[in-house]
């Protein structure tokens, strides 16, 4: 049987209506193995939180909805439960972190903004590869926007975390692999999307190449800075396009498996 995960905090007060109508019943995947939890409770903070996203500049319902479906706090360890709904980056251990809300948000945010190859924007997208699975959480944020999942980790302790922390939902569209996500993951290709939660030295030619025509890359990279930034490229039917956006701290990518 799948390890209990934290339950919330009961003390804390339920607050403000729903940010989003309707989002509790386009939730489909509250497992009723943990239906003992006290849900409430985490509802109304995470309402706070996609509140904040929208105050932030959030504005996609499709990224809200899904942010304000996903309890957060099933994928930290339980000594960090009361901090999940804050917009800080938390640990997952070895060393990795599970990225801030806001940064989780406005990625996919930027993912699902990829150009319509025929005008029409899609309502949900196609396949999508995720780079750093880590604690799993944002791959069940994109289970909720796209077809299919593809989300790989490297670090073995981690993948198996993710897969015990995603168990419960039995998110059958989530394919979780082990491998070295920097030269992707073919047999998946072509990516309607491809997201990458590490920051490399620059944007591998493999993910490039997995990604489809009208199709997007979000990721991390080294900065002329000498930090980091958030880069777009966008694949399209006359070549790629490349972007450099906000300055951003992710953990480094690094190559083979441990
Ligand atoms: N999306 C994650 C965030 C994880 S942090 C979440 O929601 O929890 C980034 C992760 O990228 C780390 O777990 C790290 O081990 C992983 N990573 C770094 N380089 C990688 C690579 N080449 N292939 C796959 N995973 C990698």
């Amino acid at each position: 049987m799948a390890t209990q995960r934290p339950s919330f905090p009961v003390r804390l007060k339920p607050t403000a209506s729903a940010a989003l109508q309707g989002r509790t019943s386009s939730v489909p995947m509250r497992p009723a193995v943990l239906s003992s939890t006290p849900s409430m409770a985490s509802d109304a903070v995470r309402d706070r939180m996609v509140q904040k996203l929208a105050a932030q500049g959030i504005s996609d319902v499709r990224v809200l909805r899904a942010m304000g479906a996903v309890e957060r706090h099933r994928f930290v360890d339980s000594a960090l439960v009361n901090q999940a709904y804050e917009d800080t980056s938390l640990p997952i251990g070895l060393g990795q972190t599970i990225s801030k809300p806001n940064v989780v948000a406005r990625m996919i945010e930027l993912l699902l903004g990829a150009p319509a190859l025929n005008g029409k924007p899609n309502d949900r997208l196609g396949r999508v590869m995720e780079i750093g699975t880590g604690c799993g959480y944002q791959a069940a944020v994109l289970s909720h926007v796209a077809s299919e999942v593809y989300s790989i980790e490297r670090l073995r302790g981690l993948h198996e975390k993710a897969r015990a922390n995603l168990r419960p939902f039995r998110l059958a569209t989530v394919h979780l692999l082990l491998g070295d996500g920097m030269i992707g993951y073919a047999k998946g290709a072509p990516y309607a999307g491809i997201i990458a939660a590490a920051g490399g030295e620059s944007v591998p030619e493999e993910w490039i190449s997995q990604l489809a025509v009208g199709g997007r890359i979000v990721a991390p990279t080294h900065a002329a800075s000498g930090g980091q930034a958030l880069v777009v490229i966008d694949k399209t039917a006359v070549g790629v396009q490349r972007r450099v956006l906000e300055a951003v701290h992710f953990v480094p990518l690094k190559s083979g498996i441990a």
